[in-house]
């Protein structure tokens, strides 16, 4: 089992509990989009889903996906991003694909996942928990978007 199929199994084994939780269907075209969105390493458009999808076993139709992205945002399993125009993006939840940040291209809208070294993570948190606590205010998480031009279009 290489590290990516793991990671896979472990997304299906969260996003299972949360769908057993809210008493809904984790039926193959939803699968097909939480594969899709697993697979990605960026926040995806409707049309580029679509387009991943394509050939793929429960390959979506465009009337369903809407449908079934809402039923997996109301159970907890993905979550939509907002970028610089106006196209809803989607990636699976924070707590499921883990602590990330995103670049964000302020010409074309497109988003991609960056992580940060884990001591730099521990030096953000230590210095965004003290500048916090100055207006009283206790910091449970951050988040933090990088705002720029993606490689195609600098
Ligand atoms: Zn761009
Ligand atoms: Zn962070």
């Amino acid at each position: 089992m290489t590290s990516s199929d793991k990671r896979s199994s472990d997304v299906h084994h969260e996003v299972v509990r949360r769908f057993t939780q809210h008493g809904q269907r984790y039926t193959a075209q939803r699968r097909g989009i939480v594969i899709v969105l697993a697979n990605s390493d960026r926040p995806l458009t409707i049309p580029q889903m679509l387009k991943r999808s394509n050939g793929t076993k429960g390959s979506l139709a465009q009337s369903s996906l809407y449908r079934n992205l809402a039923v997996l945002e109301n159970v907890g399993a993905v979550q939509r991003v907002f970028s610089t125009d106006d196209v809803g993006r989607y990636e699976l939840n924070d707590d499921i694909l883990g602590h990330h940040h995103h670049m964000v291209c302020s010409k074309c809208g497109d988003i991609q996942d960056v992580r940060i070294p884990e001591s730099l993570e521990t030096n953000l948190d230590s210095a965004l928990t003290a500048l916090a606590k100055r207006s009283g205010f206790r910091l449970d998480q951050h988040r933090l978007d990088l705002i720029g031009h993606c490689s195609k279009c600098a």
